[in-house]
């Protein structure tokens, strides 16, 4: 990028003007990831502070059997298929019991799209886990199973959340969104939610008083320009409701899928995906590092590219846990949260799914990294 440009889009970004799709792909083609990541830093900086937001959860797959063949799908089996499942709803229930001890304060529950089982089950399983587990959040089911409810029900998106509310609902999860460009959409996405009907239900929800995420799966066959378009759909419609929470760039994972063949984003690419979503971004609140997409390293380092999330303790992530090969862990203690981000020079701030402060914690001692390092020779 040439001098010129550089500047016009650093005065743009520190003078809160909102950047352009233009803008968005010349940022992407900077080499100058240094550079991005201050600019990213500050604006994150600006409204965040310190801060890093993390929260006690549990993820939940009821069924791993889907009717749909995504192309970067590590999760999905067909019935009969080894190591396809569907939960009993008791199995469920003493899964999420199992994390009272450790104060868990919302359940994240995706699932594929089930061939066979009735739409009932659903809202039934919802009102079974509210029940023995009233004080937690449930964050439940991405744009696309709600599009699917749809169609095995018969019932609109608008009696379809009215009885998953009823039921317990709390918030709808961002999955569903993997890039909206048809031109890279129709060549990955196997199901029939695209940017029409993820919009829908999200506008939908949003107007029934839900805040919800927003995700991005990047690092496959997209191009930056993609990205980009991607982020400007979600920005546009932030404008219209308001209502997302936090954006969630996703790193696609290259194992146990039909686009094995392709190698994974660095994680240079990943932090300037943080930093340029951040950037453009200006009506999000929230840029999640879902860390287990990323490795604990790179998450660490993307809370100084735009990310001031880390997600929770997450304990069992299928969806690319049956895809890691590098050894990310599954769980993670709200202890192992708090030196996390303390060790990355942060303020850990547990929050509630609505990202409520629950509790503000002591930033790491500021003596620690001033001290040089003893040498012996
Ligand atoms: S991404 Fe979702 S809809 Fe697509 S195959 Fe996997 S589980 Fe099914």
């Amino acid at each position: 990028m040439d001098a010129g440009l550089q500047k016009e889009l650093e005065e743009k970004v520190l003078s809160g003007s909102r950047l352009t799709y233009d803008d968005g792909v010349a940022l992407y083609a900077s080499d100058d990831l240094a550079w991005l990541g201050e600019l990213a830093h500050q604006v994150r900086t600006q409204r965040h502070g310190d801060a890093v937001y993390f929260n006690v959860n549990r993820h939940l797959n009821l069924t791993n059997v889907c009717v749909a063949s995504c192309a970067y799908c590590s999760f999905e089996r067909k019935p009969g298929q080894a190591a396809a499942y569907t939960m009993r709803l008791a199995e469920a229930i003493r899964l999420a019991q199992a994390m009272e001890p450790e104060g868990i304060t919302e359940l994240h529950i995706v699932n594929g799209l089930h061939p066979t089982l009735p739409w009932k089950y659903y809202p039934r399983s919802l009102r079974e886990l509210k029940k023995v587990l009233p004080q937690v959040a449930l964050k439940a089911f991405t744009a696309t199973e709600i599009h699917y409810f749809e169609q095995i029900s018969g019932l609109p998106a608008d009696e379809i959340l009215d009885e998953l509310i009823d039921a317990g609902l709390e918030s709808l999860t961002g999955g569903g969104a993997e890039i909206f460009d048809w031109e890279v959409r129709s060549q990955i996405v196997d199901h029939k939610t695209h940017w029409e009907d993820w919009s829908r239900i999200h506008r939908l929800a949003h107007s029934k008083g839900l805040r919800t995420p927003a995700t991005m799966l990047y690092g496959h066959i997209e191009e930056p320009r993609h990205r980009v378009d991607h982020v400007l759909r979600l920005r546009g419609l932030q404008d219209e409701t308001g209502g997302f929470v936090v954006f969630i760039p996703l790193r696609f994972h290259n194992d146990n899928n039909r686009l094995s063949h392709l190698p994974m984003a660095t994680g240079a690419e990943a932090l300037k995906t943080f930093a340029v979503s951040r950037l453009l971004l200006d009506n999000f609140d929230h840029v999640k590092c879902f860390w287990v997409m990323h490795g604990l390293t790179t998450a660490q380092l993307a809370l100084n590219y735009g990310a001031d999330d880390l997600d929770g303790s997450v304990v069992e992530y299928k969806i690319t846990h049956d895809a890691d090969g590098f050894g990310t862990p599954d769980k993670l203690t709200r202890e192992d949260l708090l030196e996390l981000i303390r060790d990355a020079g942060f303020r850990p701030v547990e929050r509630n799914t609505r990202y409520e402060i629950i509790r503000t914690y002591d930033a790491p001692d500021p003596g620690r990294r001033d001290t040089p390092q003893p040498i012996w020779a």
